[in-house]
């Protein structure tokens, strides 16, 4: 059977009223490309509960089939139940199960469930397979990772947990992502992968983001950012460009689908998604 290649959209819960209008608009706008499920970011230690399960809310009713993220660092297991059952009384069906980070100032105790695999295990125990499960991947390893192998065999491990799926961390080289999947693949297993994809309209906060999480800015890349200097209105198109054509390099690779990181705006979207050609 041949699963033609689809994509989904990455929102984050909106801190007032304004940024909520925008959310809704950015949504509205970005429907129209049909995409096949929305995602939902969830705070690190459940910062944004509340938040996300109102953005939730607000994206259902337009009428997306929305995935929540849920992260389990630092929450009790009577939490974490709660939020699912909470969930699945309104009719989701679609999970993103992550670990998350330890905010700042919550000390160190980590909570019932440490990482994402036992997070797709207690869904699964609680859900059986009502749920469908994505998790996140890190082609260029997870940042605090002993070695690239140990980050592979995790990874494994928390796909035989109960995921469905696994979307990426963003990446600027086609060849981490191909790489990391022939790496998975060669473990024998075959869940779908598919890429995240960031837009670029704002270097410095890129850069910012990009030390944080583990992702590489090829030096080409870092070096045609700098040379834009303040100009943002150049660094917009030139960032269409850029990501517009790996988006197409992984589709034409046999990437399964993208997942864009909308980071709730719609022109980056609305400019590059027309305009690839998905199988
Ligand atoms: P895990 O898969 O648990 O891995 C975390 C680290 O632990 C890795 O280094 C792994 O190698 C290691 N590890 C795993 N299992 C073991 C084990 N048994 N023994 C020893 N080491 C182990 N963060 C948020 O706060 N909210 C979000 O909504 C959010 N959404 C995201 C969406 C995507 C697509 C991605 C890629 C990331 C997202 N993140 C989000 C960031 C994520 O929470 C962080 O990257 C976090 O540090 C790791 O989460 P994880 O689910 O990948 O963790």
């Amino acid at each position: 059977m041949t699963v033609s290649q689809s994509f989904s959209l990455e929102f984050f819960p909106p801190r007032d009223q304004a940024a909520q209008d925008k959310l809704v608009r950015s949504a509205k706008t970005l429907q129209g490309l049909r995409p096949s499920y929305v995602s939902v970011t969830f705070g690190a230690g459940g910062s944004t509960r509340t938040g996300t399960a109102e953005a939730v809310g607000l994206l259902q009713n337009l009428g997306f089939d929305v995935a929540p993220h849920l992260s389990c660092i630092g929450s009790s297991e009577a939490e974490l139940l709660d939020i699912i059952e909470g969930y699945h009384a309104q009719g989701i069906r679609r999970l993103v199960a992550l670990r998350g980070d330890m905010p700042s100032g919550m000390g160190g105790d980590t909570g019932a469930l440490r990482y994402a695999s036992d997070l797709v295990r207690f869904i699964r125990e609680h859900r059986g397979d009502e749920f469908t499960i994505e998790v996140a991947a890190y082609p260029e390893m997870h940042p605090e990772a002993i070695s690239l192998e140990a980050d592979l065999q995790h990874f494994i491990h928390k796909v035989n947990q109960g995921a469905n799926g696994a979307v990426t961390q963003y990446f600027f080289s086609p060849h981490a992502y191909f790489d990391f999947v022939d790496r998975v693949r060669a473990k024998g297993v075959d869940i779908p992968i598919v890429p995240g994809i960031m837009p670029i309209t704002n270097s410095s906060q890129l850069l910012r983001f990009s030390n944080m999480c583990g992702a590489e800015i090829p030096r080409w890349l870092r070096l045609r950012l700098a040379d834009f200097g303040d100009d943002r209105a150049s660094i917009r198109s030139f960032g269409i460009e850029v990501v517009q054509r790996l988006a197409q390099d992984l589709l034409d690779g046999g990437a399964p689908g993208l997942h864009f990181y909308t980071l709730n705006g719609s022109e980056a979207g609305m400019a590059i998604i027309p305009q690839l050609s998905f199988k």
